[in-house]
């Protein structure tokens, strides 16, 4: 089968490999197709060290079950399902209290471990505890907004959560990445009253505004804290969504929070050390969040999905088949592309 690979800094292919196939029990095999190329994949495609294993990327998609393990209860084949960017088994203590990124007998797709669905088909485990079923053809005009599912909008859901957004409350989503935008969508969602995109691409703005921004702060740094204070009567806001991962970005976040508010970060973060942790202190602000559990988001936002109340899909600007991909991962890393959907041939 075609499946992309990731080989060095800028060098990603669509190669030949092994067809994935069921290997435990507990596993599905999905035909993918609709997959898309992540703003966390563009780490690796920035940063590969010489010597590194090759990794078969992708970590969000929607598929069709072709089969699944003789231990799989839920599923059948035909099933059309999206799969969250980790896998989890359902029962465990932490999926229990929606934590699934934490599952004890859970991962990530498209590690170095377990191969990714950049490609024709891919190899779930956990399949009963890790994919949904939609209740939707393959071939939905809702499959934009439902693939982002996977990721993008449980993880600005994840975000908005960890800063404890809420009814009434004032917040500043930092970064207009497709998570950022997404966050946005998940402020509004909860109540939010004032939202405040910090970015500077005038097409994120403009589909942020759509979204519900009410506010853009388009400088950076200590230009953008004293801008986000003056559209807060001086105080902040009571909600941060980091959603970018930099030392910059918290900095920013943890100048832009008010006395006792909350910074909720989903960028992977590329610092070792939280910046800013005096003022943090002094503050009493909370910083939360990590990878978002999207499995446990994934029947609350379904719904609004369904039923047009939400339209993540949005993002998507730009369409590729799996043959594209390599100049796909080369458009967002230029930002020439927000996100890019890949739509997969089926089998
Ligand atoms: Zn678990």
């Amino acid at each position: 089968m075609r499946a992309t690979v990731l080989h060095g800094r800028g060098d990603v292919r669509i190669e030949n490999i092994p067809d994935a196939r069921l290997i435990e029990p507990s596993d599905a095999l999905v035909a993918v197709t609709r997959a898309c190329i992540c703003g966390s994949d563009l780490w690796p495609y920035q940063l590969m060290k010489p010597g590194e294993n090759p990794r078969r990327m992708g970590h969000e998609a929607i598929g069709v079950v072709e089969a699944v393990g003789a231990n799989v209860r839920t599923l059948k084949a035909g099933d059309v399902v999206v799969m969250p960017f980790a896998y989890s088994d359902g029962t465990c203590i932490f999926c229990q209290e929606g934590l699934h990124t934490s599952c004890v007998r859970g991962g990530f797709f498209g590690t170095v471990e377990v191969a990714g669905a950049q490609a024709e088909a891919v190899r779930v485990p956990q399949a009963d505890g890790t994919l949904v079923v939609l209740p939707v053809g393959a071939d939905d005009a809702l499959m934009p907004s439902l693939l982002t599912l996977s990721d993008v909008m449980g993880t600005g859901h994840h975000a908005a959560r960890a800063a404890k957004v809420g009814r009434g409350k004032m917040v500043a989503v930092i970064g207009d990445g497709a998570v950022g935008l997404c966050g946005v969508i998940a402020a509004r969602r909860l109540g939010a009253e004032q939202i405040i995109i910090l970015g500077r691409h005038p097409d994120r703005i403009a589909l942020a505004k759509a979204f519900g921004a009410t506010d853009v702060v388009s400088e950076r740094g200590e230009e953008a804290v004293a801008r986000v204070h003056a559209l807060t009567r001086g105080f902040g806001v009571h909600s941060v969504l980091e959603c970018v991962g930099t030392d910059q970005a918290m900095r920013t976040a943890i100048g832009i929070v008010r006395p006792g508010g909350a910074v909720g970060r989903v960028g992977v973060p590329h610092y070792e050390a939280i910046p800013a942790s005096e003022p943090a202190f002094y503050n009493n602000v909370t910083v939360g969040g990590g990878p978002a559990p999207v499995r446990a988001y994934i029947e609350e936002l379904l719904p609004d999905v369904l039923e047009g109340r939400i339209e993540p899909g949005r993002v998507f600007d730009r369409v590729s088949s799996l043959e594209q991909v390599p100049d796909g991962y080369r458009a967002m890393n230029q930002r020439e592309a927000i996100k890019v959907m890949v739509k997969t041939s089926s089998r």
